[in-house]
């Protein structure tokens, strides 16, 4: 849709700045985090006020942006990716703040590129060990290369495990067949991680985890038509007779299952950090505009029905927010104890209890923060439309909101069940 015309007062508009809503974002966010983080974050939003905010075109996909991304290694931040290993600024928290920086810049932005540089990125840092798979690793985290991830099927969504695509084995190759839907980046990504079985009886024990790369015969994707984020393309994914050589194999037989289940945690949490940071940009902004606008002969946050709900809502993003940075203390622990199991059990509901908090929250910061705005909030001179349509996502990708609480019921389950 072309750009409307502008009906928001130049008084309104010369302070509704992308730096002013950092500026009082960290204002919030500054207390909850060290000194190297509050530096990093700073150099983040510099750089997306520098380069990233005068080449954002709404009228074009979002993918032009990730060579700017990857020029400063922004394409993410989990994984010590670079020169980053020196620093010491990597890992879930730096990646949870450059999430919400990207998304206050740009919602869309940052939705395709936590599918790159976390969900397809970080299986492929874990688990692949070749020189091959690490050049694909360095395109994609280049911002050069674009990757997605295929697991969702038509009749498989929640139940994902026992999903219908099958990989044989055949010799020196796999041979594929599959049919994914809601790929994100799908459409135009060069590499992809699809999970296929070889027995549908047996999916745990014999699922694997591939890279197919754009180029392998057998591969179609096709468009589909979601409307609430027209800069995102989001897929269907057919992959027919294609042969995987051995060398792309990221989980073998049985070994896919294991990783589909410990990458869904970084997944989650990496949505947390985007769910926040669109909330934070829809609070913000109601924040700055309600104190400027006036109706009835004053400003409209000095009546108590604007300021009370917003200052709710300001309560429950703060708390949300802090519960959000402590995934990122909690996937820490699952790194310096892989052998713990009840560390990884607590973390992966916990990643699922946040996922489902943060996510259903931004829905209603951004639901709520646009009726409390009024009309402009309905129109581009505003982010706050795109900031909610990409909650609607957030709230499903990465597994819906039933999905999450169910399993974070098991883990609350367990905890009754030894006095049982
Ligand atoms: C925009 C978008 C982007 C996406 N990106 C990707 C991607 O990049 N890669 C990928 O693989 N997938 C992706 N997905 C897929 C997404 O993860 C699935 O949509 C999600 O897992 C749910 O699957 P489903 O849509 O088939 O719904 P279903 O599984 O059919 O569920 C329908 C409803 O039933 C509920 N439900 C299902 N089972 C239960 C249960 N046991 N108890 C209670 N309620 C239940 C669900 O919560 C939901 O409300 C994306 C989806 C969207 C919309």
């Amino acid at each position: 849709m072309k750009k409307g015309v502008n009906i928001l007062s130049d008084e309104i508009k010369s302070k509704l700045t992308t730096r002013n809503i950092y500026r009082i974002f960290n204002q919030f966010i500054f207390p909850m985090i060290s000194n190297d983080e509050r530096e990093f974050l700073r150099e983040v939003e510099d750089y997306m006020l520098e380069r990233i905010e005068p080449s954002i075109n709404l009228d074009k996909d979002v993918y032009e942006l990730f060579k700017i991304l990857g020029k400063k290694n922004y394409i993410q931040r989990l994984n010590p990716y670079g020169d980053l290993a020196g620093s010491g600024r990597y890992g879930m928290r730096y990646e949870l703040l450059l999430a919400m920086a990207t998304s206050i810049v740009d919602p869309e932005l940052d939705l395709a590129r936590v599918v790159t540089g976390v969900i397809f990125g970080n299986p492929v840092f874990k688990y692949g060990g070749n020189k091959h798979v690490q050049e694909i690793l360095d395109q994609v985290l280049k911002g050069e290369k674009i990757g997605c991830i295929c697991i969702t099927e038509r009749e498989r969504g929640s139940d994902a495990v026992h999903m219908r695509s099958t990989i044989e084995e055949r010799g020196d190759y796999l041979l594929l067949n599959a049919e994914k839907v809601y790929t994100t980046n799908g459409p135009v990504a060069d590499y992809f991680i699809v999970y296929g079985v070889t027995d549908i009886e047996n999916p745990r024990g014999t699922m694997y985890q591939v890279i197919v790369e754009r180029e392998f015969e057998g591969i179609e994707t096709y468009r589909l038509g979601i409307t609430s984020i027209p800069r995102v393309q989001i897929g269907q994914s057919i992959f027919k007779n294609v042969k995987v050589p051995k060398g792309n194999v990221l989980g073998g037989r049985g070994g896919g299952y294991t990783n589909l289940f410990t990458g869904l945690v970084a997944e989650r949490d990496a949505i947390v950090g985007s769910s926040l940071g669109v909330a934070w940009l829809t609070a913000i902004t109601a924040l700055i505009y309600t104190n400027l606008r006036e109706q009835f002969g004053q400003r409209i946050y000095q009546f108590q029905g604007i300021y009370m709900p917003i200052t709710q809502l300001f309560t429950e993003l703060m708390a949300a927010t802090e519960l959000g940075l402590q995934t990122g203390d909690e996937y820490r622990k699952t790194l310096k104890y892989p052998d713990k199991a009840d560390i990884h059990k607590y973390n992966a509901a916990f990643s699922s209890g946040t996922k489902f908090l943060a996510s259903n929250l931004a829905h209603k910061i951004n639901y709520e923060m646009q009726q409390l705005i009024g009309g402009i909030a309905f129109t581009d001179n505003l982010r706050v439309e795109k900031a909610l349509a990409v909650s609607h996502v957030q709230e499903i990708i990465g597994g819906s909101r039933n999905i999450q609480l169910i399993l974070t019921s098991r883990a609350l389950r367990d905890m009754v069940k030894s006095i049982l």
